[in-house]
């Protein structure tokens, strides 16, 4: 089916156009000009017209947990491991299948509310199998959202039994799902061995392979806190990033998540190997984990992207809110008000969040997936507006609140409108969550 849009003004290249059409078929952007030329050659399409909206891309969260939003406020402002064994390894185990699908549930349905298009669920609470991973699937299809199911590899057995898989069991189980979904532009299935501290480097190495395999990225999270450093200095002699590139897991592929604990060499192996940086500024202040050196890793050529991480250590989940906080903590961090401008930060949230997923998203241009977010810039959070060119993106990014993200589309299609989740109640979705944590508690 072939849908045009004509908003009242469309973003692309930094600049806010007036008169312009963006005709979407199947999902997908077909053209994009003045609307009279679009109109008269696609008389046959369904027009939608924004009078009072402002197109800009889609949000795209890199890294989240979804099941985290069902442990919002619980043991927090505590230190990483009380919080891990308080909240994360109490309650986790105590989730089945169907609870799995309402923590997703909520989680997408808050943030495709927040303008997030495509989010990269990080997933390791497997439960043995591949259904309670169908079941996050099942929620992004039924809330709207498009998924990266970062399927986790996790072999540390410290942790509770659910995460746990050997290397050959994750590796079957990701190359079914995968196989399952390929084809299907709403859901991309990418490795994702957890952690230095919590998958073997046998399974680091696999999980690479298969990336490779499958042609898709390899996520994993790096030296997000100290103690992961002195971890690999003690077993292995090496720095977390000098001991996956030793085994040969560092390259344009791979998508680092954190990355705060880094050296001088560290940061520039990095750059060398053309590595993807999700980086969640919100949770690691949060955590207390540390600033991330964000300006070197730009200057040495690192993609960054932005990610939430789950809504327990945030405890937001808008990527809108993660913009205007890699901005403001960097600068804080540097003393310089320069470091990271709006354009940047807003690109992070978007067009980069597409290249560091490996995915056609966060831009609007032909051939990209027809992703958007119509806000209303007549919204008192935006004002005032200069010019359209010149004051509409630092509006974006530092004062904009959620009520002026009027509608959200994902594959062509209104996922939000006025303000309303289209395919859900959020009533229900409320109610859903209180008779779990009920039940939980
Ligand atoms: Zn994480």
């Amino acid at each position: 089916m072939k849908v045009i849009y004509k908003p009242k003004f469309l973003f692309q290249n930094l600049r806010f156009l007036e008169n312009k059409a963006v005709l979407v078929e199947n999902g997908i952007i077909k053209k994009i000009d003045d609307f009279e030329k679009v109109y008269f050659e696609n008389k046959d399409a369904k027009i939608i017209k924004w009078d009072k909206l402002t197109m800009i891309p889609g949000t795209v969260n890199v890294h989240n947990h979804s099941f985290q939003s069902l442990l919002r406020s619980v043991a927090t402002d505590k230190p990483f491991l009380v919080w891990r064994d308080e909240a994360l390894y109490k309650f986790s185990p105590m989730l089945k299948e169907e609870d799995i699908y309402t923590g997703a549930f909520f989680a997408f349905t808050e943030m495709l509310r927040y303008g997030v298009t495509t989010v990269s669920d990080f997933f390791y609470v497997h439960n043995d199998g591949i259904k309670s991973d169908e079941a996050v699937i099942r929620a992004a299809k039924d809330v709207g959202i498009r998924l990266v199911l970062a399927r986790t590899m996790y072999d540390w057995d410290g942790a509770p039994k659910g995460y746990q898989e050997t290397i050959e069991v994750a590796s079957k189980n990701i190359k079914t799902l995968a196989a399952k979904y390929q084809g299907d532009n709403m859901v991309t299935i990418s490795p994702a061995p957890h952690s230095l501290h919590a998958a073997s480097l046998d399974m680091i190495i696999k999980g690479h392979n298969l990336a490779k395999e499958l042609n898709t990225k390899c996520h994993i999270h790096v030296a997000e806190e100290m103690f992961e450093v002195n971890d690999t200095l003690k077993n292995h002699g090496l720095r977390p990033v000098e001991l996956l590139d030793k085994i040969g897991v560092l390259d344009e592929r791979t998508v680092a998540v954190h990355s705060v604990w880094l050296n001088e060499k560290e940061l520039r192996l990095m750059g060398q190997r053309k590595v993807n940086l999700a980086y969640c500024p919100s949770s690691n202040m949060f955590l207390a984990d540390g600033v991330t050196n964000i300006p070197e890793l730009i200057k040495n050529g690192v993609t960054v992207g932005l990610g939430t991480d789950g809504a327990c250590s945030n405890n937001r989940i808008s990527v809108f809110e993660e913009m205007r906080m890699v901005s403001l903590l960097q600068k804080v961090n540097n003393l310089d008000c320069t470091i990271i401008n709006y354009n940047e930060a807003f690109a992070m949230g978007t067009e980069n969040g597409g290249k560091v997923l490996g995915i056609q998203v966060g831009k609007i241009e032909e051939g990209y997936m027809a992703d958007f977010v119509g806000i209303d810039a007549d919204d008192l959070s935006l004002q005032p507006i200069y010019s359209e060119n010149q004051s509409l993106i630092p509006n974006i990014v530092y004062s904009m609140q959620p009520n002026a993200i009027s509608n959200v589309v994902v594959a062509g299609k209104e996922r939000v409108i006025n303000g309303n989740v289209v395919s859900v109640n959020e009533k229900d979705v409320v109610k859903k969550v209180k008779d779990l944590i009920g039940r939980l508690n």
